[in-house]
Formats: C-alpha cells, sequence, structure tokens
C-alpha cells in the first residue's frame, strides 16, 4: 500500500487506550493528518486503494470490535483541528476540540449556551456527528454553520438549514466534520460557571463513571427511558464475561478492567432480548459499533 508521501501513517495501531470503553483491537492503517491538504491525500489514497475509511473522535460513543478495524482510521488529533476561536457572538472551533474545552472557552469570552454538555467526554465533530445533548438540549441548537470535508476531499461549508439534526443523529455523519460555527449568548463567566457546576452535579448523580464506558448504550425509545426498561427487567448488575450492567444507571454498560467487545455485544443481546420478551419494544443501540 502506497500511501502519499510525508503522511506518517501508523500500521496495527491500537485502538484501546482511544475509547472510553477501553476495548477494541488495532488499526490496520491509523493517521493524524496535519492539514487539509495531507487529509485530502490520504483521503485519496484510501478511495484509490478501496480502504474504509473510520473518523474517530474521542471515542467515547463507540464499541470497537476485539479483532480491530480493517482500513483507515483518522483522528482529527493535530493543532490544526483543535483552533477555536472568537467571532462575535459566536465561537468557531475544529473538529478535534473536546466539549470542555469549547466551553472553558466560551466561558473565558463571556459566551454562554454550552454549558449543557459539560462533561460529555466527546470531541465537537463527534458532537456535531451524533447530535450530543442531555436534558432536552443539543448541540444541533447552536449550530450556525459546519464546515465538513467529503470522502473524495471536498470541502463544503453547510449552512444550518443544509443540516437534520435529529435525536442522538444528524445528516453529517456522512462527512469528516472539520469546524463549526455555534451560535452563543452573552452572560457572566460566574453565572456560566454556575451552570456548568449544576450540569455536572446533576451528571454525577444520574450516570456511572466508576468504570470505563461508553455512556448510554441504547437509544430511548418514543415516550419510554431504555434505563427504565432495562431496570425493570431486574438487569441491573447483569454480567457477561467482564462487562455488567451499571446498578445505578441500567442503560450503561461497565468494564471491570478487561471486557472484550464480544462481551459486551453479549450483554446487549441479553438486555434487548428481555426487554422485548417483557415489553415487546427492540432496543436500538445509542453508540457506534465498528464490527
Ligand atoms: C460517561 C459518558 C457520558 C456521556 N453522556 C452523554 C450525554 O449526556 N449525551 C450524549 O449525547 N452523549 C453522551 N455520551 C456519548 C458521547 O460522549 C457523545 O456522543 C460524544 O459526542 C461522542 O463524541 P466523540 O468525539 O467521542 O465521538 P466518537 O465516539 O469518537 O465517535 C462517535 C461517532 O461520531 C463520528 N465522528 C467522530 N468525529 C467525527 C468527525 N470529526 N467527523 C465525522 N464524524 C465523526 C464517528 O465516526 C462515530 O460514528 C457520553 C459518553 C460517556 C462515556
Amino acid at each position: 500500500m502506497n500511501w502519499p508521501k510525508g503522511s506518517k501513517i501508523k500500521v496495527r495501531q491500537p485502538l484501546k487506550g482511544r475509547t472510553t470503553f477501553k476495548i477494541g483491537g488495532r488499526a490496520q492503517f491509523f493517521s493524524e493528518p496535519e492539514s487539509l491538504p495531507e487529509l485530502r491525500s490520504i483521503l485519496e489514497s484510501a478511495k484509490k486503494n478501496k480502504i474504509p475509511v473510520f473518523i474517530l473522535g474521542a471515542g467515547s460513543n463507540l464499541l470497537i470490535s476485539d479483532k480491530g478495524v480493517k482500513g483507515l482510521v483518522i483522528k482529527l488529533n493535530s493543532a490544526y483541528f483543535k483552533k477555536i476561536a472568537l467571532k462575535g457572538s459566536c465561537i468557531e472551533a475544529g473538529g478535534g476540540v473536546t466539549l470542555n474545552q469549547a466551553i472553558k472557552f466560551a466561558q473565558t469570552k463571556s459566551l454562554a449556551g454550552l454549558e449543557f454538555l459539560a462533561g460529555i467526554p466527546g470531541t465537537l465533530g463527534g458532537a456535531l456527528a451524533m447530535n450530543a445533548g442531555c436534558w432536552e438540549s443539543a448541540i444541533g441548537d447552536l449550530v450556525k454553520e459546519v464546515g465538513v470535508m467529503d470522502y473524495s476531499g471536498r470541502i463544503k461549508i453547510l449552512g444550518s438549514k443544509e443540516i437534520k439534526f435529529n435525536y442522538r443523529k444528524s445528516s453529517l455523519g456522512k462527512y469528516i466534520i472539520l469546524s463549526a460555527l455555534l451560535g452563543l449568548k452573552k452572560n457572566s463567566r460566574a453565572q456560566i460557571q454556575k451552570n456548568i457546576n449544576k450540569y455536572l452535579m446533576f451528571r454525577r448523580k444520574s450516570q456511572d463513571l466508576s468504570r470505563p464506558n461508553a455512556g448510554s448504550i441504547f437509544r430511548n425509545p418514543p415516550q419510554r427511558y431504555a434505563g427504565k426498561l432495562i431496570d425493570l427487567c431486574g438487569l441491573k448488575g447483569k454480567k457477561a464475561g467482564q462487562a455488567f450492567v451499571s446498578e445505578r444507571h441500567a442503560n450503561f454498560i461497565l468494564n471491570r478492567g478487561k471486557a472484550s467487545a464480544k462481551d459486551v455485544l453479549g450483554l446487549m443481546r441479553i438486555i434487548q432480548k428481555k426487554v422485548k420478551n417483557k415489553f415487546k419494544i427492540t432496543l436500538q443501540p445509542e453508540i457506534k459499533i465498528w464490527a
């Protein structure tokens, strides 16, 4: 395989440590491009050689197969994709910026609106692809524009009207999200800090952060909470290998230390079966599964 000169592609790169679940095999090819031309030339090579491409953010909504990923994994981890700037009452940030960095930056500029995302361990790119949110708000509500590259290397700027955001999904998934312009509102830094603290406290109360995990495993079915349905099936604490259902939040699967993707998938199947039998509802995964 001939990658473009100077593109520093790594082979058989471990992915486990690049996910919050701490699960997964190796990437056949792995790249952290340092510029748009480098990203474009890598995509062109992958396309020419029919190599599938996967975009990795902070790996906080992902379950990666124990066998790893056959293809090229790209992470927007270089300084180029982590820029963040003030634009009037908006912030413009790269796809590799973490949500917590974006919140903090906005706070230093006395701009509010992102606080509900405090504690979500994702990148801006991953959050936009997933339309991350909580407590009735989602990041899509703040979007003014998103800069994307398609898998042929073409760059587009999409206005908010050209993007569909729905519950934990968006039409941006088919692109590589390079940057976004987010509309915020003036507020005092002290009030923004109060909001951040409030949301972090809600999160600590409701979620289980005691072991590696990937947040909510299943999407909430219409008018129901997946966690409640799983709890009513008596599945809290249920184990499969080294994976187990959290006692605190039944829609969280935790990794006791050495859980495999197989353990998690097995547990997910048990949960789906029990919930289907009891409530006639098929739970759909919220996490992305790279198998
Ligand atoms: C403890 C915990 C709590 C969580 N709480 C919440 C919550 O309250 N609300 C919520 O919505 N989510 C929550 N999550 C899930 C997760 O953090 C979010 O979905 C997050 O936005 C995913 O971002 P990421 O960068 O980690 O994406 P990844 O997990 O790396 O990727 C997720 C998807 O986005 C795609 N993607 C990533 N970056 C890009 C990019 N630049 N361009 C195109 N596609 C991209 C990937 O290909 C993949 O399909 C939680 C997770 C954890 C571990």
